[in-house]
């Protein structure tokens, strides 16, 4: 499989899997696409409702790793990362009410559904760089969750070090704690004056400033990383499969931020599984929903809710979806998007709107409605939801329809935000026993300004101590 650019045509000389693997973003500024989508028939599909889900997530992503990374090597990886949850069936699927799913992708090391990916990915970059005798330095922000798991993913490898910029005071205890609290010497954390956003733009200028980029072998573990949504194709594969695809169709709705889980399930899509709906969850970060309601896409500032893994207003995923809207388009594409950049504005051409339409749907829930939610889904079918998951609960039940599941993304454990859980049901979720202690550790990180250069100098001091 090769890669082409969202901003640029197919080249003679086009990176494959490993490639785009170290690189994350495009030279170009756009993000990697394969050059195809893998298809995957019905009869291959019923065959592998029988695997296990390290077994099926080889098989899934084997052919967007094919020329880089066979599909042995990759089971192997796959039942390393994957035995290390904590329920045996990795991904279980709950039911919440009649054709109302939960699916938990919380029961990695870090609480939260990113873990699903930077498990395997912490695995692909050691193999990779092993081969090329290589070391990178992976750089990556977050609003609480990616960067946790991917500490958790790459700690104690020494071909990677690993500098994690947070906003500060805008993630929960929990989740700057599962971070700082790691004391391997490969990580770094920086705790930044600003938003989720100034961090993912401190993130791309540092991508974009190629001499320091090849002076420290910068590298991105974010999910504008395609690996990163490779790996989170197979749990819409398997939960899909255990509702009845390809013999029906199973509708998904994903609590989003970034992006990157919802196109995982659109990509999915592209490769067979015969999905109908993909209803999209927002909190009062809304700049999506307002999109698919209104084709208006118009950024307003970050305020914090009650689900801060999806305070975001700039979803860099949607580039991807917006690609494949214009058919391929690069050209249009990265005129969009360099205009959408210097206005706020995005100028999605009604026709691809329309597209879009015929298979996503929004749903935005303020932090009262949220609670509500969680009140409710707790109340009439005993289930604790955590904010993030709740969203996704509500957008896909305010979207069913008669005779087809609906399978919510529950993208985080409920300990992980005990707060707002308690707020909204006065119960207290426990931390299982592996992060019982996590309130009495000891934290390391730096408290930074947001200028590029100090973050710059902080990056070179940890990598050069
Ligand atoms: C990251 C995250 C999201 C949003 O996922 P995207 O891929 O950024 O859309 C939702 N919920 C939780 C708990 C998360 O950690």
């Amino acid at each position: 499989m090769r890669y082409r650019s969202t901003r640029g045509s197919l080249s003679a000389n086009a990176p494959n899997f490993a490639d785009i693997l170290l690189a994350g973003l495009a030279p170009d500024g756009g993000l990697f696409m394969p050059e195809s989508w893998p298809q995957i028939d019905a009869a291959t599909l019923r065959e592998w409702r029988a695997l296990p889900y390290a077994d099926l997530a080889a098989e899934v992503m084997a052919p967007f790793t094919a020329g880089a990374i066979d599909r042995d090597t990759l089971r192997t990886m796959a039942r390393d990362a994957y035995g290390r949850f904590a329920h045996k069936a990795v991904v279980p699927l709950a039911e919440v009410e009649q054709d109302l799913y939960a699916l938990e992708l919380f029961h990695g090391p870090t609480l939260a559904f990113k873990d699903m990916a930077m498990q395997m990915l912490g695995r692909l970059f050691d193999h990779v760089l092993t081969q090329r005798d290589q070391r990178v330095t992976i750089v990556g922000a977050t609003s609480g969750d990616t960067g946790s798991a991917a500490i958790e993913a790459c700690r104690g490898r020494e071909r990677l070090q690993v500098v994690i910029l947070h906003p500060k005071g805008r993630t929960s205890d929990v989740q700057r704690r599962q971070m700082t609290t790691v004391q391997d010497d490969n990580i770094l954390n920086i705790a930044v004056e600003g938003d989720f956003d100034t961090c993912q733009d401190i993130v791309k200028a540092m991508f974009a400033d190629t001499s320091f980029r090849d002076e420290v072998s910068l590298s991105a573990v974010n999910s504008i990383n395609w690996a990163r949504i490779a790996a989170q194709i197979p749990y819409y594969v398997r939960s899909a499969l255990a509702l009845g695809a390809p013999d029906r169709e199973i509708s998904f709705a994903v609590p989003t931020g970034n992006f990157g889980n919802v196109l995982a399930a659109w990509a999915a899509k592209q490769m067979g599984l015969p999905i109908r709906q993909l209803c999209v969850g927002s909190n009062r970060n809304d700049i999506l929903t307002r999109f698919l309601l209104t084709n208006d896409m118009s950024v307003r500032g970050v305020e914090p809710s009650l689900s801060p893994s999806m305070d975001i207003q700039v979803s860099s995923n949607f580039e991807r979806l917006l690609f494949e809207m214009l058919d391929r388009d690069s050209e249009r594409c990265g005129s969009i998007m360099r205009e959408f950049r210097s206005s706020g504005r995005m100028n999605v051409p009604q026709d691809a709107w329309e597209r879009i339409r015929t298979l996503f749907n929004g749903k935005t829930l303020n932090d009262e409605e949220t609670s509500a939610a969680m009140r409710q889904f707790y109340a009439e079918s005993q289930y604790l939801a955590d904010p993030h998951t709740a969203i996704g609960l509500a957008a896909g039940r305010a979207f069913q329809e008669p005779g087809i599941p609906m399978i919510a993304a529950a993208t985080a454990h409920p300990a992980k935000f005990p707060a707002a859980v308690h707020a909204a049901t006065g119960l207290d979720a426990h931390l299982p026993p592996h992060l019982a202690d996590l309130h009495s550790r000891p934290e390391r990180y730096d408290s930074l300004s947001s200028e590029l250069v100090t973050i710059q100098n902080a990056v070179r001091a940890h990598i050069n101590r």
